[in-house]
């Protein structure tokens, strides 16, 4: 399965969970959204340190 980066996005309304970052562990502010085929969007979550080592 090829996943494809498409954007990056803010993370701008949490419902009040706290998501973290899935390359660090610091709290996340970033969402990185990736096409993985059939029209299915992958989100990967970042913090600003690491959205900016997102591809
Ligand atoms: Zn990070």
């Amino acid at each position: 399965m090829e996943k494809v980066f498409s954007r990056l996005r803010s993370i701008i309304n949490n419902n009040g969970k706290t998501k973290f970052c899935i390359s660090c562990g610091e709290i996340a502010t970033q969402e990185a959204l990736f096409s993985v085929g059939d029209g299915v969007t992958l989100i990967e979550k970042y913090c600003d340190t690491c959205s900016r080592n997102v591809p």
